[in-house]
């Protein structure tokens, strides 16, 4: 049976959630606060990210949140404050943090990317939005020290157990791969299971096709509150409407704490600043690269080159920290000789909320409390990766039928 669905929430997440269920039938509404057409959806780097198979909750991450607590520049940042929310979470980061968390976590952040790329390529072949952008040249992992580089061939050995095909190159090897940029490293693990994308290209063409469809999108409205009755979402409101919906998806991004906590549901999450920068005079790059010491991601995109960067827990805020950008900027210096990011670029860098959870997985599922909600979010660094692969299992739940991946590890409620 056909329900009506209301999505919360016009990102990656829920959009690529719009396309599946209106592929099931469903009359299907987004609503959006923005004007859709900003935050972390437009500003990622475009990656889609197999390789990614380490959380940021990794052994070793407070500490070095602790080393640069006052470095304004530094690529992970964690703002000391007082809120009880980001207190909780950043415990629960530090408890997901060990190396038996991490491993059990791994084989899950693998399946999911793995089963979004090939949905990416099912999105590409099907032509349903058009011809978007979208390549799979693989990533490098460029390194500068063998401290680095020796870190990530054993990333690289776990992502081999788990079916996730790398190889190793020297400067040599990576000259002949990126002739037209002389790069400053020693060498580079080159993941061949990645690919990437102009994200911007994606969205406004899934939100055109999405239109075509019959999926009717409402911007610039900001979902305030609920009624619930019976243990059942009945009614969402915004300041100017209401509406009535079977179902309901709360795909909100950073921002869905927030609702959630209308909801009396706590979920954990907090707000990862991240930067980008275009360039759109040719650079020479054609591979999308990762430089590991300065961590940046450098995408070859449909008419620019975008360097994007940072991780900023300082809660939920647009600010854009120029110390930072210059950082970016430097970074990239440091890796390609001879780049010059120009003034205006760097004028016009602009920065995006990644919604992060403590253990590095999404939460993708339904509540306890409430039949007919489903949460999609958390998706912290890998969110455009993995918009498919939630838009699907959301579609799934809601349409009834066996979700393709176990959404145990994804549980919203799960313990820390
Ligand atoms: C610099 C940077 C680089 C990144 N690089 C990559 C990458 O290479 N690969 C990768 O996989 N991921 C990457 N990410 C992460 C990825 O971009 C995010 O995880 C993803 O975009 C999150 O998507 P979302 O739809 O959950 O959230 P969002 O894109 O934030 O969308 C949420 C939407 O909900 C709306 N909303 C919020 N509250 C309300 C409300 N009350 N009512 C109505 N609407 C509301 C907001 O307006 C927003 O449009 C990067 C992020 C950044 C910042």
């Amino acid at each position: 049976m056909d329900k009506r669905v209301v999505v919360i929430g016009g990102g990656i997440i829920g959009l690529c959630t719009a396309y599946y269920l209106q592929k099931e039938g469903h009359q299907v509404i987004v609503i959006d606060k923005s004007n859709m057409d900003s935050g972390a959806s437009y500003v990622n780097a475009g990656y889609l990210t197999p390789s990614h198979i380490v959380p940021l909750a990794a052994p070793g991450m407070i500490s070095k949140g602790l080393k640069y607590m006052f470095n304004s520049s530094s690529p992970f940042y964690m703002k000391p404050r007082w809120d009880k929310d980001f207190i909780k979470w950043a415990l629960a980061f530090k408890k997901s943090s060990t190396r038996a968390k991490v491993a059990k976590a791994m084989p899950h952040i693998g399946n999911i990317n793995v089963f979004s790329r090939d949905l990416f390529d099912e999105i590409k072949a099907s032509k349903d939005i058009g011809d978007f952008h979208y390549e799979r040249k693989g990533l490098l992992m460029l390194y500068q020290t063998h401290k680095e580089g020796d870190h990530e061939k054993e990333t690289a050995l776990r992502a081999k157990r788990l079916g996730l095909q790398s190889e190793i190159f020297d400067m040599e090897g990576v000259r002949k791969m990126e002739p037209n940029i002389k790069i400053k490293a020693l060498g580079a693990v080159h993941y061949l299971c990645d690919g990437h994308t102009t994200p911007l290209d994606f969205m406004s063409k899934m939100i055109s096709f999405l239109e075509r469809s019959g999926v009717a999108i409402h911007k610039n409205e900001a979902v305030m509150d609920f009624s619930v009755s019976n243990g059942r979402i009945t009614t969402i409101r915004t300041k100017s409407d209401q509406y009535k919906a079977d179902e309901v998806v709360l795909a909100s991004g950073t921002w869905s704490s927030h609702l959630t906590k209308k909801l009396g549901i706590q979920l954990f999450l907090q707000a990862g600043k991240g930067y980008r920068i275009d360039m759109a005079k040719s650079t020479g790059i054609t591979m999308p690269a990762l430089l590991l010491e300065a961590k940046i991601a450098v995408t070859p995109m449909k008419g620019f080159t975008r360097f994007a960067g940072t991780m900023e827990f300082s809660g939920i805020n647009k600010r854009i920290r120029r110390e930072r950008v210059q950082a970016i900027a430097d970074g990239a210096k440091r890796f390609y000789e001879g780049l010059e990011i120009p003034r205006d670029a760097l004028e016009g860098a602009d920065c995006g909320l990644r919604p992060v959870s403590p253990d590095g997985l999404p939460y993708i599922g339904r509540v306890e409390s409430l039949q007919n909600l489903t949460i999609a979010t958390g998706h912290a660094m890998m969110g455009w990766s993995l918009g498919p692969a939630t838009g699907k299992l959301v579609s799934e739940i809601i349409s009834g039928h066996r979700p393709s991946l176990d959404l145990t590890p994804y549980h919203p409620e799960r313990r820390f």
